[in-house]
């Protein structure tokens, strides 16, 4: 059997590694056409606001490395122009060289990710104008604040890049203006919610415009739509991604009006022995399985592992997810899962909603810091539907119980009866999870 895979970052070197590991007799190649394979996208902000974090640390695994650990073919520098569905075969050129040739597959897996949108803004192209995607586009950054020590930058877009993009470039001393669109600051939060992370900031020093479209970017400022002009040396664009699905579209595969690859349980799409995995494909929701587009790294590698499992025969499959999602600004770490209030009640859910602020430990402690859980639940299943939590210090823990906790579907009275770990410095007697299912109950 021989699988071809199309892009070498998170997904698409997951399927290959749990496909060898599965299969010692299969033929694996894998077409990338960047230079940089298997990276961390997730570094890319601390490798430009911390000059400790190397380059070879967020890409620590060469072509070469993959094909002594695994025994596969890794191309870099190589683009598939084209897929012909019928004969099983593909175009692909040689960057470097020039040279255009005829491959061959039994399982093609598109694994091409997702590229930046360029929002409709006059002079987006130019010198002084960034995206921030992979390891070649922060490089372009980091030289460009090497040459030109900028002063001032405006983050477009107040989305979870754009936010740790922000405390990076704040520690290299640049004065930053964050300018988004929507009227909050993370659109995939609550407003209710997504005041305190904005109250946090302000706080900070950080110049937040909401509710502004930023509609010219010139030499030394940026314009916006009601005629706000704000100095700047340079901007990055952090307005969202959009699948690389065009090959896959071209022959006939089945996409989403965004552009992400619809796939089933077993990765597959619809055209026989093509399947898509990572940023460029559609997940759903596991609450109430509706198409839900939250790509990340965490999911592309899912993605991969299980799609590298069920072409080589066996049993894993992929079952959605909450959108799960978790990041760090300065202090303040922001975490959601699942429905917002206005998602779940522009659903039709009969909601119940509580917020519950309580210390991540025992409030002795110096360390201890309160944090902000807003939970939504559904009235009729008694189940959580989505939970947003800001905080200081131990966020990451509670999100993940209540992942844990959503994803087995228990219904908020099982919560208070969880035998949790406790001991001052890690926790209250009864846990903040412990509360929310109290309080909801
Ligand atoms: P990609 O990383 O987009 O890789 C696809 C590859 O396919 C690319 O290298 C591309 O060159 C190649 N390709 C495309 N077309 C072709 C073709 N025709 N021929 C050959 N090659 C092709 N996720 C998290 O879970 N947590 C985080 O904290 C987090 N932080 C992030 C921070 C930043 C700044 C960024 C940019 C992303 C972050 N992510 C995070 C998201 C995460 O990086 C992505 O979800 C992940 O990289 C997706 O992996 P992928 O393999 O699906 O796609």
């Amino acid at each position: 059997m021989k699988i071809v895979i199309i892009g070498s970052v998170a997904a698409g070197t997951s399927v290959a590694a749990k496909a060898r590991r599965n299969n010692e007799e299969c033929e694996i190649t894998i077409y990338e056409k960047d230079s940089d394979i298997s990276y961390s996208g997730c570094g890319l902000p601390y490798y430009i606001g911390d000059s400790e974090i190397e380059r070879d640390v967020l890409t620590p695994r060469t072509d070469k490395w993959f094909e002594k650990r695994f025994n596969m073919d890794l191309k870099i520098g190589h683009e598939v122009l084209s897929i012909n569905k019928d004969n099983k075969t593909l175009v692909v050129k040689n960057l470097n060289t020039g040279e255009e040739f005829e491959d061959n597959y039994d399982k093609l897996v598109i694994a091409t990710g997702a590229s930046p949108i360029k929002p409709p803004i006059a002079g987006i192209d130019g010198k002084n104008v960034f995206f921030l995607r992979n390891v070649k586009s922060a490089d372009n950054i980091i030289e460009y604040i090497a040459s030109n020590s900028p002063k001032k930058a405006v983050i477009i877009g107040a989305g979870y890049i754009g936010l740790e993009l922000l405390e990076n470039l704040e520690n290299l001393g640049i004065e930053v203006t964050v300018v988004e669109r929507e009227d909050r600051a993370m659109s995939k939060m609550d407003k209710d919610m997504a005041v305190y992370l904005e109250d946090y900031l302000t706080k900070k020093g950080v110049n937040l415009i909401l509710g502004e479209e930023v509609t010219k970017i010139n030499e030394k400022s940026v314009e916006t739509a009601t005629g706000k002009k704000i100095d700047a040396d340079f901007a990055v664009v952090c307005t969202g991604v959009r699948p690389n699905s065009k090959l896959a579209s071209g022959i006939g595969v089945e996409v989403y009006p965004n552009g992400a690859v619809k796939v089933n349980h077993k990765l597959e799409t619809n055209i026989d022995d093509v399947y898509a995995v990572g940023d460029v494909a559609m997940a759903w929701s596991i609450i109430n399985g509706e198409p839900m587009y939250v790509p990340l790294g965490s999911t592309a590698n899912k993605m991969g592992r299980i799609c590298g499992d069920v072409i080589t025969g066996g049993h894993l499959r992929f079952k959605g997810i909450l959108g799960t999602g978790i990041f760090k600004v300065f202090d303040m770490a922001v975490a959601s899962t699942g429905m917002t209030e206005e998602q779940a009640l522009e659903r039709g859910y009969d909601v119940e909603v509580i917020h519950n602020i309580k210390p991540n430990q025992t409030a002795y402690f110096e360390t201890s810091r309160e944090m902000v859980i807003k939970a939504v639940a559904d009235r009729k299943s008694g189940k959580l539907l989505g939970v947003q939590i800001l905080g200081e210090n131990g966020v990451d823990k509670r999100m993940d119980v209540f992942v844990a906790l959503m994803s087995t579907g228990a219904t908020v009275d099982e919560f208070f009866h969880l035998d949790l770990a406790y001991a001052p410095p890690f926790s209250t007697t009864k846990d903040p999870v412990m509360y929310t299912g109290m309080i909801l109950e």
